[in-house]
């Protein structure tokens, strides 16, 4: 019997009109759509006057369901999986059908879309050349430290999913591990109210703490800055004179000369400017 097909179709994250021709066509014509909340679901079908059956498919039934949509494709039915609002496998299932799909040998297609953390990384104006998505940061304050750690000395823009009621929270958690970054808040993108801030992190907090936060959000925050990097680094050696910075070296076993070379390197001075403090060594 052949196989039918997966369709991962990407889907408005507001503004109904940001559906490709090709998601309507393949919405149109696949037996079946899987779909996060059939409800929400529903709107973008009657909207487009498509009429079709619609199973759910979502976070918490993601692992059962995914082995009875693998039997369902193997009868040779075709399935389009949507999620709420934009991308399939983006902070919504998705990923678990796709990795089974592979297991199986089954053929799926994936059409490109909307989007939430594109359009903001866009919008926000900051480097679009390397960028870091993680999603809705946990709750957990753990779980959340965690994901501090690992993106606070990352050069990478950062983009973060968050909701209203947990904005302010998030902010100054951010501010308290990231320090004083750029941010660019984006909310409710595509839609009516379409608002994008950029902010440092502290007048971000002060203006929510004012502007009740509505809407759904994206965040994005600048990555660690060279200067930052660099002073950083200069900090490290700030409880050494250098006079003490240029025999730690000698101590270690450098030359005097390596031990200048060296703690110029570390404090970012010229070679000449330390040389002076190591005359009475
Ligand atoms: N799959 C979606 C995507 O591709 O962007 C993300 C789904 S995730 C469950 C929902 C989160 O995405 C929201 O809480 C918000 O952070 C972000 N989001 C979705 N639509 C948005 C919009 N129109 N404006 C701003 N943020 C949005």
């Amino acid at each position: 019997m052949t196989r039918g097909k997966l369709f991962v179709v990407p889907t408005p994250i507001g503004n109904l009109k940001d559906i490709t021709l090709r998601a309507l066509e393949i919405l149109n014509s696949v037996d079946i759509i899987a779909a996060e909340d059939t409800r929400q679901t529903l709107k973008l079908t009657n909207h487009y006057n498509i009429k079709k059956t619609l199973i759910s498919y979502h976070q918490h039934n993601e692992q059962g369901k995914s082995d009875n949509l693998i039997e369902i494709l193997k009868e040779g039915k075709s399935i389009a999986l949507v999620s709420d609002a934009g991308t399939p496998g983006i902070s919504d299932p998705g990923s678990v059908i796709i990795s089974k799909c592979i297991e199986e040998d089954i053929d799926f297609e994936v059409l490109p879309g909307a989007t939430a953390a594109i359009t903001a990384l866009v919008y926000s104006g900051m480097d679009t050349t390397k960028f870091l998505f993680r999603g809705f940061i946990p709750r957990d304050n753990k779980d959340r430290k965690v994901v501090m750690e690992e993106v606070k000395d990352r050069k990478e823009t950062l983009i973060f999913y968050e909701a209203p009621h947990r904005l302010i929270n998030t902010l100054e958690f951010l501010k308290e591990n990231l320090g004083q970054r750029r941010i660019a808040i984006c909310r409710e993108l595509t839609k009516l109210h379409e608002e994008i801030m950029r902010f440092t992190i502290d007048e971000a907090i002060k203006h929510y703490k004012v502007n009740n936060p509505r809407g759904e959000y994206v965040l994005i925050v600048e990555g660690k800055s060279e200067e930052a990097i660099e002073q950083e680094e200069i900090s490290k050696w700030e409880g050494l004179t250098i006079e003490q910075h240029i025999l730690k070296y000698m101590n270690e076993g450098f030359s005097k000369k390596d031990a200048i070379k060296k703690t110029a390197k570390d404090r970012k001075l010229s070679k000449s400017e330390v040389y002076k403090y190591s005359l009475n060594i």
